[in-house]
Order: C-alpha cells, then structure tokens, then sequence
C-alpha cells in the first residue's frame, strides 16, 4: 500500500519539485502515470475528444474521472457499453482494484467521487480555501496559508492518491499507458500536476465562442448573456492554471481545428502525450467502452464534423451580445471574431 506523501498544493511550476517518491516496484504501482486533463467550458467537443483517445492503443478514458453527476439515477443509468452502470463488472472491478491499491473511490457514488477536492460541505467555505479566487494575486496569497493548513494539504493529498488509484485501475485493466480525465474543472490540473506519481499533461480545450454559446443556451437552458459569461470564465480560468504545469505540459487547442484536421490533431497529440501514433479509428470498436457522462458518450463515432448550428440558432442581437461580453477574450484564445 502506497503512504499518501505529502506533496505540495499547487505551486507555480518553475518552483514545483517534481521528483519521484520511490523506487519503482515491478507493476504499475511504481511508475509515473502519463494523466490528461482538460479543462475549459463545457460543451467543447471534450466528450468527442475523450472517446476519439479512448480508441487509441494507448489511451484509455472514462470521462470524467471526478464521476457520476448529481443528477445521475443511479438504478437506471447505463454505462456506455450497454449494461446498467451497476451491473457493468469493469466498474466493479475498478471499484475493487482501487480498494487493494490503498485508497478506494467508490464509483456507485453519484454526485461527488473522492478523486475531486472538497475540503468543505458549504460551497462557499470550499471555494474560498481551494477554489479559483479570480485573481492570481489572491490564490498565491491565499494558497501560501491554506497550504500550511494540515487539514487542507491531507485533503488535497487524499484526493490526489484516489485520482491516482482510478487511473492504475483502468490503466491496468486496459493494459493502456494514459489516462485521459475529460472533466471539465480547472482547478484539477493544478492540485494533481505535484503528484509524485502523476505525469500531468493539460489539454485546454476550447471551441468558438458562438459555438458554445449556442450550446449552452440549448442544452442547460441559459440566456445568452449568461452563456457567454460562462464561456469566458471557464477559459480565463483554465489558462490560469498553466502557470502551475510546466510549459512542455500545456496544448491549447481549437475545436474548429480538431474537426477540421482529426488525424493531424491526434498525431499532435500522441506526440504531447508522448504516445506512439496511431491511425484514425474506424468501423466500430473493437472493444467494449465504459464511459460515463452526457448522452454524447452512447453515439457511434460517424464522421467528425464540426457542429455550427449555432449560425442557425444564434440571432444578430445574440451575437451582439456575446460581441460585447467575450470581445478581447476571444482574440486572446485565437478567434478573430468579434
Ligand atoms: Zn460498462
């Protein structure tokens, strides 16, 4: 079993000691896992992009690691290789492999995993201590004594070392090398990049601003102001993060760019994640995938296409409004619209 070392709350990665723990034993215990997080706004194109590295020899996802939503009923949910979650034995075999490696996440669990860091019931309490202030100045400050707290550094530790017994698991199980973890929340890349056993590379994934937009406003129902707040927030939010890996560590990349170009992409990707390359799959899988998430993760992967309904959907008034609100954001992510 694995003694939760302590390793430092994020720190920004020119400070970072990312040296190993220990001497490596023979199985997958002793080696550094290659980790993939990703994140950025929903409605992107990561479940997409989870399922397309999925089918890479390499590569293995499940979505999102941080697990099943609130929303989920558990009784009726099924995972996406067609059985019910709770009858699917890969997750019952994941859910056991994590207990004999020393830090058990339950994955019945809906609403909240272990792998994710909350220190607090109390939303507000949790953001205030490990959460996004807004403002680098105010998470150094911040962080620089909330680190000292024992109760927070055990707290981040912890969910470090159960995101680490996940992927073991399903890396084992896979017989795979990468882990992808298509959350969404951008505070992850930060407190697991100083694991002494993780090997965390980011992907910020990031798609037209309209686009997501459009998205968003259909599919959580928000009003069109709001969603482009959104779109900003979750992307200043994730680049804010970058400070915290190092540089080779860190791929932005477009959505527009990934549909356009899917095999050039994947090859740029292996080469970050420092896989070998692997042709596009085609035809349907060869094995089972158990993938949780939105409903995206049931369709086939057909023809990727790049999804611009939103030049149908969004209205001249929308778009003037999003104009307004993500303007020098936009450019500042490689869009030339506004
Ligand atoms: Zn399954």
């Amino acid at each position: 079993m694995h003694e939760p070392g302590s390793f430092s709350i994020g720190s920004p990665a020119a400070n970072a000691d990312r040296g190993f723990l220990e001497s490596p034993p023979a199985d997958v215990r002793g080696r550094r896992i290659r980790y993939v997080c990703m994140p950025g706004s929903p409605y992107t194109g990561s479940t997409l992009l989870g399922s397309i590295l999925n089918r890479h020899p390499a590569c293995a996802s499940i979505g999102a690691a941080t697990g099943l939503s609130r929303i989920v009923e558990l009784p009726t949910y099924h995972c996406s290789c067609g059985k019910l979650f709770t009858e699917c034995e890969f997750w019952s075999q994941i859910a056991d492999r994590t207990a004999e490696l020393g830090h058990p996440v339950d994955v019945y669990q809906t609403g909240f995993w272990n792998t994710q860091l909350r220190v607090s019931r109390n939303r507000l309490v949790n953001v205030a201590l490990v959460r996004s202030l807004a403002s680098n100045w105010l998470n150094h400050a911040r962080d620089a004594v909330v680190g000292r707290m024992n109760g927070i550094s055990k707290a981040v530790s912890d969910m470090g070392w159960n995101t680490w017994a996940l992927a073991a698991a399903i890396l084992e199980k896979t017989g795979k090398t990468a882990l992808v973890d298509t959350s969404r929340d951008h505070q992850r890349p930060k407190y697991l990049a100083n694991h002494p056993q993780l090997d965390v590379k980011v992907i910020h994934l990031i798609r037209d601003p309209r686009g997501t937009s459009a998205s968003m406003m259909k599919n959580m129902g928000l009003d069109v102001a709001v969603a482009a707040r959104r779109w900003k927030w979750y992307n200043i939010e994730a680049d804010r993060v970058r400070q915290y890996v190092p540089a080779d560590s860190w791929m932005t990349l477009r959505y527009e760019d990934l549909c356009a170009d899917t095999t050039g992409v994947m090859d740029r990707i292996s080469d970050f994640i420092g896989v070998p390359r692997a042709p596009m799959p085609e035809g349907p899988p060869e094995h089972e995938q158990h993938i949780i998430g939105n409903p995206m993760r049931l369709k086939a992967l057909g023809e990727i296409r790049e999804d611009r309904s939103w030049q149908e959907r969004l209205t001249k008034k929308d778009l003037a409004v999003i104009a307004k609100i993500v303007g020098p954001t936009s450019h500042r992510f490689g869009y030339d619209w506004p």
